[in-house]
């Protein structure tokens, strides 16, 4: 990042991650999101009173804040919400909870804050071990209180999306994709981040919502004022802090430049996705929310290739029941048929933290309780999930997708479910289509290498290249720091992809990119060439994607992808690929200057 002084002068150049495309031009509004860090220490016995009475201070304020909190929101809110404020409000007067803290600063002489984070880490084992899902989801409740109450002693103040009045630009150190979900478009017109990736979740719900973003600034949020006015292009990642008169106009060329190229490729959603030699591939669409629906069929797409269910868990206290999923994926499945829809059952873990379900405490989140592990452990509730998948299934074209597969054996044990749980509902008589296809994630370096073997079991692959990226290359997708070598065109990641493809297509099975890299023009002809008849990407991808297959010719891309497959280096093939697709198709890759 080109750094400054800490007093940023005029038409300061700031170059972080472009996450999201687009430009926005305004003032900036900071956010505390990190959460707090308790300070934990003895105190002597003469401090004691002192500490209750802080403690009994913070949590009076808490309840003062949630009841703020209730009257600002009483106007508009669904009532789900501010029956939330009311349960919180009723975990402050909450006698557990004051008194094993209290208990902590009168017999183990600790500080307010240590004796909150001991009783919080007592109720959360307690929660833990309790059978009641209800009753265990309320966990995330007392948490959330505490970090309340916490924040009141610390003194450090957290800002809620919700008070955001006007059309701002959110700075903030980081942003969790249930931050994003809560986003108002009309509010909040761009956001910057100190850290991220691209392919980060909350990078990939940016792109969804058409939320322009810069990610990985690093220091960025110690060096804006508040208020200072911004220029966010999330295309290329820069971020330019008090703009002089010229460079705004510039931007503003540059936005509207950007909404008649979106306006052109609306003429591109009726048109079929194929290559001048009559290729065709599949254009599907990643849905994140169920009310996109409407957005994914002006974009064209002839599918949902990625249903990412776990977002459906997010931002609420209990996990939606088998009702209220048959619900949504039957919205999804009618609302697309006859196209396909691809139900990925939850992948929840690694950046995707759902608070009821505690899985905070791994050491290392990505390779941990993640996704089919996850469910494969919490049996009823992957029940629930596939039963609920295969009953939606009767109401158009459904396909289930399992995540994170690492082996046979954990393929066929997810598979075997399947078909426990379709004979329960035969039994039932509920209506199913008689056909389902499974699939596999192929998303992890294990998976790439028996792609052949997987092959013969499965009905479709789906290559997850956000996550195959980063455990081939052992890359955290999230993280600022080793972003340059988060690099599709690692000889690695090209040499997966082949063998991938070379399986699906020995085996007669459709094989789908639904990673980031599928939605970028650049790889459109190499993943062609490598075997994958469709590509699954965010909506606003679909048009400039189908805008360079319809001017290609198959033949083209196989030469490319033996020139490419020719070279020792990522730095050559990147060098050779962007230079020959910018010589192909100049308007595309070299558009000119404004
Ligand atoms: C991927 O890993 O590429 C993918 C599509 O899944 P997610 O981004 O949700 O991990
Ligand atoms: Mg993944």
């Amino acid at each position: 990042m080109d750094s400054a002084n800490t007093e940023l002068s005029q038409d300061t150049f700031l170059v972080g991650i472009g996450a999201s495309p687009g430009v926005a031009i305004g003032e900036v509004y900071l956010v505390e999101r990190s959460r707090v860090r308790a300070v934990e220490r003895r105190i002597p016995a003469s401090e004691v009173a002192s500490e209750i009475a802080s403690f009994h201070e913070a949590v009076a304020q808490a309840k003062h804040q949630l009841k703020d909190v209730k009257e600002q929101v009483a106007d508009h809110a669904v009532s789900e919400h501010l029956y939330i404020l009311d349960a919180h409000l009723l975990i402050l007067e909450d006698e557990m909870l004051l008194r094993e803290t209290i208990k902590g600063i009168e017999r183990d002489l600790l500080n307010a804050q240590g004796a909150l984070k001991r009783a919080l880490a007592r109720f959360r084992d307690v929660f833990e071990h309790m059978e009641d899902d209800y009753l265990r989801a309320r966990q995330w409740d007392v948490e959330t209180v505490g970090e309340r109450i916490m924040r009141n002693l610390t003194g450090t103040r957290q800002t809620s999306l919700q008070e955001i009045d006007r059309p701002v630009i959110l700075l903030a150190h980081d942003l969790s994709p249930a931050d994003t979900l809560q986003m108002d478009r009309e509010k909040i017109i761009a956001f910057v981040t100190d850290v991220g990736g691209r392919t980060s979740h909350t990078a990939i719900l940016a792109r969804s919502l058409g939320i322009p973003a810069v990610v990985g600034l690093e220091t960025v949020t110690t060096l804006i004022p508040p208020g200072s006015q911004v220029v966010v292009d999330g295309g290329n990642g820069t971020l330019i802090v008090n703009p002089e008169e010229e460079t705004l106009q510039e931007y503003r060329g540059r936005q509207s430049l950007y909404r008649d190229l979106e306006a052109q490729l609306g003429a591109y959603r009726e048109l079929p996705a194929q290559s001048l030699d009559g290729e065709r591939i599949g254009l599907f669409c990643n849905l994140e929310l169920p009310d996109e629906i409407d957005l994914v069929r002006r974009h064209g797409a002839e599918g949902i290739g990625l249903f990412r269910t776990e977002f459906l868990f997010m931002r609420r206290n209990t996990p939606p029941d088998e009702e209220e999923q048959f619900r949504i994926y039957r919205q999804a499945v009618e609302g697309m048929a006859p196209h396909p829809v691809t139900l990925r059952t939850l992948d929840v873990g690694g950046d995707k933290f759902v608070p009821e379900f505690n899985l905070s405490d791994e050491a290392n989140p990505a390779m941990g309780l993640r996704a089919v592990r996850f469910s494969l452990r919490e049996r009823r509730l992957f029940r629930q999930q596939l039963r609920a998948m295969l009953r939606a299934s009767a109401f158009g074209n459904a396909r289930i997708l399992f995540p994170m597969i690492t082996g046979v054996c954990e393929w066929r044990q997810c598979r075997e479910i399947l078909d426990e749980v379709r004979q329960e509902l035969v039994a039932e008589g509920a209506p199913m289509a008689d056909k389902v296809p499974a699939g596999v994630m192929i998303e992890t370096p294990a998976a790439a290498l028996i792609a052949d073997l997987l092959a013969h079991e499965a009905d479709f692959f789906s290559v997850g290249t956000n996550d195959l990226i980063q455990y081939c290359l052992a890359v955290d997708r999230g993280n600022e720091h080793v972003a340059y070598l988060y690099d599709p065109t690692h000889p690695a990641i090209l040499r997966a992809l082949l063998n991938i493809g070379a399986a699906a297509r020995d085996a007669g099975i459709p094989a789908c990119v639904c990673g980031e890299m599928a939605s970028e023009p650049l790889y459109a002809l190499v993943l062609l060439a490598l075997g994958f008849n469709e590509l699954s990407m965010h909506a606003s991808g679909i048009p400039h994607v189908k805008r360079l297959l319809r001017q290609a010719y198959r033949h083209e891309a196989d030469e490319l992808l033996s020139q490419l497959l020719s070279f020792t280096t990522s730095r050559e093939v990147a060098s050779h690929l962007e230079e020959s697709m910018a010589k192909r198709f100049p308007e595309i890759f070299s558009p000119k200057p404004i």
